[in-house]
C-alpha cells in the first residue's frame, strides 16, 4: 500500500473541491501569503486591465499576478490554495519542531518521534537498502500463483501494491460500512498513460525508473523486468475502466457475496486473498471497477509468475522509497517529480516530513494546529455563511424550470437534512496504540500502515460514524460527503483569500460562499440525484427531470470539450461534468446569497466597483494560479476538476450578471448569447 496515496478504487465518494491537488503525485513547496489581498479582501495589482474581461476573465483578474509570479521550483504548480497550504505546513512544521524538541504528552512524542525518525538522514543513509532485505525475500519465495495472490492480500499490512484496489467505506445501499474491492495495479496515474501515443515519453520514463529500481537493489536482469512489469500494467490498463465512468456511482456499486465473486471472477482465489488481507470474517463485498476486475483476475492467471514477482518487487521498493536512502528517494523523484509533472527540484526534507506528519497522524498535529490556529470565531461567521447559501438553493430548486414538483420535494428535503461540519471534528481520533521509535524510519512507517489499516478494516459491518471526517482540520480544501448527505468545511480552507472575517462581504461570498455553494450543488448534480436524502443510492428524481438537466448540461459538456487546458489537449467535459456543474451552481448561489445578506439596500461602492464586481473578483482570485503542462496533462487525464483558468472562464461566462458587470458583449472571445448560457441552475 503505497504510503500518502488514498487506495482510489471507489472515487465516487468524496467529491472535493480540488484546491491544492492538482496531480497523481504530490508536490508541495512555499510562497508568503500574509497582507497579499489589498484593503477589502482582493489584490487589485493582480489584475490586467488590458485584457477584456469577455475575451479571458481570468487574465482580466489574474493577469499581472501570473505575468509576475513564477512556480517554485520545488513545486508542480503555484496557486492561491497552494500559498494557503504552504502557509499552514510552516504553521505544523513549528508546532511539529517543538514536539520533536520537548514532548509535553504522548501524542507529541509520537508526533515528535516520526519526524525525527524521517529528519534522521545520517541513519537512513547507513540503512540504505537493508530494511527491504526480508520483504523482498518473502516475494522472491513465492512459488504459485496461488502464494502471489496470497502475497498481494497481505499488501493491506505493507508497503506493497495489489492489482485490486480495496477500501472501507459507507455502503451505498445499507448505513454500515462496507468493504470496496476494485481495479488497481496502475503506477501512472491513469489508463491513457498506458494506451494513448500521447504519453510514450511519460511511459518511456517509467520503464527506465522501473528498470533502476531493480538496479538499486541489485536484481538481475532489470530491463528484461522492467520491460515485462510495463507490459504486464499495459494489459491491467487496457482492462481498467476510464475515469469518467469510475464516477458514475450507480454503476461503481455492485455488492457480491465471496461466492458470487468467485464464479464473476474465477480466476483469482478471492477466499484466499481475503484471508491474506485479515478479512477472513467477510463474506461480502462491493465490486466498483467490475468488468476490470474480471478481466484482471484473468490477466493474473495468465501471467508467469516470474514477471508478478517482479511487478511487486518494484511496487514493495517504490512505495518504500521515500523512507529509504538518497539513492531511492532520487530515483523516484526523477520519475514522480520531474518525469510526470515537470518539477526540477526535490522538496527540502523538512518540507516532506511535515507533509509524513500530517499524512500519518494528521488529527494529532491538527488539534493541535485548529487550537492555536483557528480563531473560534471563523465558525460562527461560516454557520452563517452557509445558513444563507443553503436558503439560496432552497429558492434555485424551487425556480428549477427542468424539476418536476415532486422531485423539487424531495430536492428540498435532502438539502434540509445536509449536514454542514466547519472547522474540525466534533471528536478526535486516538494514535495511542501506534508504536513510534525515533530512531526507526522504516519501522515507524511499516507500523503506521498496520495500525491504519486496522483501523479502517474494523470498521467494516459497523454504522457508519458520521462524525468522522475523510479530510484533516488543516486540509486546504472542502468536501461533499455524499453516501453520508454532508458538507464538510476544514478549518484550513477558511482563511484569505478563501475566507477572510475582516474582507468586504462580496468578497467572500464569491471566495468561500462559491465553495460552498459548489459542495452543496453536488447534492443535486448528476451523481447526486443518485443519492436520497438518507444518503442511500436510489435515483429520486423523474424521468423527465433526468431528461431536461441531461439535455442543459450536455450544452456545459459541450462548452468544456472545446476548451484546450494545455496545448494540444481538451478539457474532457464528460469527466469533468459534475464539478464544472459545481462550479457554476455555486457561484449562482452565492451570487443571490450576496444579494440576499445586502437586506434590500444597494451594494456599496467601494474603489469605484460594485458589489456583484467585488464578487466576480474575489472568486476569480479565488481560483488564480498556474501549474507546470506536464502537471496540467496528468490532471487533465485523471482528475474530474478542469484546470483553474477554465473554472473561471467556464462558470463565469454562463451568469448573466458577469456580462453587465464587465461589459462583455458581442464578439468577445467568451461572450454566449443569453440562449446559449446554460441554466442548470
Ligand atoms: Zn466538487
Amino acid at each position: 500500500m503505497r504510503v500518502s496515496t488514498r487506495t482510489a478504487s471507489f472515487a465516487a465518494v468524496l467529491v472535493s473541491i480540488s484546491l491544492v491537488l492538482i496531480s497523481a503525485t504530490r508536490i508541495w513547496g512555499k510562497e508568503p501569503t500574509g497582507k497579499a489581498f489589498g484593503a477589502w479582501g482582493v489584490d487589485l495589482t493582480s489584475r490586467d486591465l488590458r485584457t477584456p474581461a469577455g475575451d479571458d476573465f481570468f487574465a482580466y483578474a489574474n493577469g499581472t499576478w501570473l505575468a509576475r509570479t513564477e512556480i517554485p521550483s520545488d513545486q508542480s504548480s503555484t496557486s492561491a490554495g497552494r500559498d494557503v497550504f504552504n502557509l499552514t505546513q510552516d504553521q505544523l512544521r513549528e508546532l511539529i519542531e517543538a514536539s520533536a524538541a520537548k514532548a509535553a504528552t504522548p501524542t507529541g512524542a509520537q508526533i515528535g518521534g516520526l519526524y525525527k525518525s524521517f529528519m534522521d538522514e545520517a541513519g537512513v543513509e547507513a540503512a540504505d537498502a537493508k530494511p527491504l532485505a526480508s520483504d523482498l525475500a518473502a516475494i522472491h519465495a513465492v512459488s504459485s500463483q496461488q502464494d502471489f495472490v496470497r502475497l498481494m492480500g497481505r499488501t493491506a499490512t505493507n508497503f506493497g501494491s495489489s492489482v485490486f484496489g480495496v477500501g472501507v467505506y459507507a455502503d451505498a445501499k445499507k448505513p454500515v460500512s462496507s468493504l470496496y474491492l476494485g481495479q488497481g495495479g496502475l503506477g501512472m496515474p491513469d489508463r491513457d498513460y498506458y494506451l494513448s501515443e500521447g504519453f510514450k515519453d511519460k511511459k518511456d520514463a517509467y520503464q527506465a525508473y522501473i528498470a533502476r529500481t531493480f538496479s538499486l537493489i541489485e536484481d538481475s536482469a532489470p530491463d528484461e523486468k522492467a520491460r515485462a512489469v510495463l507490459a504486464f500494467e499495459t494489459e491491467i490498463a487496457k482492462a481498467s475502466w476510464a475515469a469518467a465512468d469510475r464516477r458514475q456511482i450507480d454503476k461503481v456499486y455492485n455488492p457480491m457475496t465471496v461466492e458470487e465473486l468467485q464464479k464473476y471472477a474465477p480466476s483469482v482465489d478471492w477466499r484466499a486473498f481475503l484471508d491474506a488481507s485479515g478479512l477472513s470474517a467477510v463474506q461480502a463485498v462491493v465490486v466498483t471497477e467490475t468488468t476490470a476486475v474480471q478481466k484482471i483476475a484473468q490477466i493474473v492467471a495468465d501471467t508467469p509468475l516470474d514477471t508478478l514477482k517482479a511487478w511487486e518487487a518494484f511496487h514493495f521498493v517504490d512505495g518504500a522509497s521515500p523512507y529509504l536512502s538518497k539513492r531511492f528517494v532520487d530515483s523516484q523523484f526523477e520519475f514522480d517529480g520531474k518525469a510526470l509533472s515537470g518539477t526540477p527540484e526535490q522538496r527540502p526534507r523538512w518540507k516532506r516530513g511535515v507533509s509524513l506528519i500530517d499524512d500519518r497522524l494528521g488529527e494529532a498535529v491538527g488539534q493541535e494546529y485548529v487550537a492555536k490556529y483557528f480563531p473560534p470565531a471563523s465558525k460562527g461567521k461560516m454557520d452563517a455563511l452557509v445558513a444563507n447559501l443553503k436558503t439560496a438553493m432552497a429558492a434555485r430548486i424551487r425556480i428549477a424550470s427542468w424539476m418536476s414538483a415532486q422531485t423539487k420535494d424531495q430536492a428540498l428535503e435532502k438539502l434540509s437534512r445536509m449536514e454542514v461540519m466547519v472547522g474540525y471534528p466534533s471528536k478526535w481520533r486516538d494514535y495511542s496504540k501506534l508504536k513510534i521509535d525515533p530512531a526507526d524510519l522504516y519501522g515507524n512507517l511499516a507500523r503506521s500502515i498496520v495500525f491504519e489499516t486496522a483501523y479502517q478494516f474494523a470498521k467494516i459491518g459497523k454504522p457508519v460514524d458520521k462524525a468522522e471526517w475523510s479530510m484533516t482540520p488543516q486540509t486546504v480544501d472542502a468536501y461533499n460527503g455524499g453516501l453520508e448527505n454532508k458538507i464538510v468545511f476544514p478549518a484550513g480552507i477558511l482563511q484569505p483569500p478563501f475566507f477572510n472575517p475582516d474582507a468586504d462581504p462580496a468578497v467572500n461570498y464569491g471566495a468561500i460562499g462559491a465553495v460552498i455553494g459548489h459542495e452543496i450543488t453536488h447534492g443535486f448534480d448528476d451523481q447526486g440525484r443518485k443519492i436520497d436524502a438518507t444518503g442511500a443510492l436510489r435515483d429520486w428524481w423523474t424521468a423527465d427531470d433526468a431528461k431536461r438537466f441531461v439535455a442543459e448540461s450536455t450544452k456545459l459538456a459541450s462548452q468544456y470539450d472545446a476548451y484546450e487546458g494545455v496545448p494540444g489537449a481538451h478539457i474532457n467535459g464528460n469527466l469533468t461534468l459534475g464539478e464544472n456543474i459545481a462550479d457554476l451552481g455555486g457561484l449562482l448561489v452565492a451570487i443571490d446569497a450576496y444579494h440576499a445578506s445586502l437586506g434590500g439596500k444597494p451594494a456599496p461602492i467601494i474603489d469605484g466597483l460594485t458589489g456583484d464586481q467585488r464578487l466576480f473578483l474575489g472568486y476569480a482570485q479565488s481560483w488564480r494560479g498556474k501549474a507546470r503542462d506536464d502537471a496540467l496533462r496528468a490532471q487533465m487525464a485523471s482528475d474530474p476538476h478542469s484546470p483553474r483558468k477554465f473554472r473561471v472562464i467556464g462558470a463565469t461566462r454562463n451568469v448573466d450578471s458577469w456580462y453587465q458587470s464587465f461589459d462583455v458583449t458581442a464578439g468577445q472571445k467568451y461572450f454566449l448569447k443569453p440562449e446559449d448560457r446554460v441554466r442548470v441552475w
